[in-house]
């Protein structure tokens, strides 16, 4: 008796299998990658074959970072950027741009939260958020883009909150930034698909990192019974869903928010 193979495994020669989801040759960027997601999503991405150049402001823990993902085979390399600024982001750019010829996956994870209600939200607040969490992937797509067009080939994966689809109360300010990356995404997805260019947004719920373990426990505890898979997401959760989107498996994907948060939205 012939067995079928299994869902996947019959694929031609010369297309990625399903279960491939290697980035091998593959340059990649990932911002905030000092700590907690984007420490997991550059930590994924060097295993899965990628040379990942980890940017962020704290050079001492990237410098770290680095050994880390040598010292288990990987390829990476640090590079200090305050995405707050267009000098900043471009000069990271360029230099991985004539460092390495091309890059191939950008991941726009660099995020910070100054929450306030909407009545004592300070001006500086509201535009802190939106210069990093916002104004920082227009600059940096953009920057990249040219070297995308001319590879024919990219994949953009902008890492967004479930707060941006549900709206969270004294976050208005993060909200709005997050909830303006998936516009951003869906545009910009649509004008540089025919050239094989691939943008998304990943949208995680609670994930533990420094970023949430500020919040009082007993918020904590109230936001985990609304999770239905009943547990705090790892960054290696999100880190997941990342490897698969800078893959050549997930081909067919663009323009897409994704969200890895337990069920919290649905
Ligand atoms: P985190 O632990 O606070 O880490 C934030 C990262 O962003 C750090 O690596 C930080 O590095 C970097 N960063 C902040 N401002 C920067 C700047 N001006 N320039 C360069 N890098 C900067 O936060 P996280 O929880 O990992 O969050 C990562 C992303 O996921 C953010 O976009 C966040 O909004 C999103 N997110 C998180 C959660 C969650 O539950 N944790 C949920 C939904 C979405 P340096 O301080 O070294 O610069």
């Amino acid at each position: 008796m012939t067995r079928k193979p299994p869902l996947g495994l019959k694929h031609n020669r010369g297309e990625p299998s399903v279960l491939n989801l290697r980035s091998d040759g593959k340059v990649a960027l990932v911002t905030g990658a000092s700590r907690g997601i984007g420490r997991g999503i550059a930590t994924a991405l060097a295993a899965a074959g990628a040379t990942v150049i980890c940017a962020a402001r704290d050079l001492a823990r990237l410098v770290e970072l680095v050994a880390e993902i040598r010292a288990a085979g990987g390829q990476a390399h640090a590079h200090v950027v305050d995405v707050a600024s267009r000098e900043s982001i471009e000069a990271l750019i360029s230099s991985v741009i004539e460092a390495h010829g091309r890059i191939d996956v950008l991941v726009n994870n660099a995020g910070i939260t100054r929450d306030n209600l909407l009545l004592r939200m300070k001006p500086a607040e509201w535009d802190d958020v939106i210069a990093t969490n916002l104004t920082s992937v227009f600059i940096s797509t953009q920057a990249v883009m040219k070297t995308m067009l001319k590879q024919r080939a990219g994949s953009i994966v902008n890492i967004g909150s479930v707060v941006g689809l549900t709206g969270n109360g004294g976050q208005a300010n993060y909200a709005a930034a997050k909830a303006g990356l998936i516009g951003f995404s869906k545009s910009v997805a649509r004008e540089v698909a025919s050239r094989g260019i691939r943008v998304n947004v990943v949208t995680p719920g609670f994930i533990d990192t420094d970023m949430t373990s500020a919040m009082p426990e007993a918020a904590k505890q109230a936001l985990l019974a609304s999770v239905p898979l009943g547990r705090t997401g790892q960054p290696r959760d999100v880190a997941a869903l990342v490897v698969y989107l800078a893959s050549d498996v997930s081909a067919y994907i663009t323009g897409q928010t994704i969200s890895v948060d337990g069920g919290f939205h649905m």
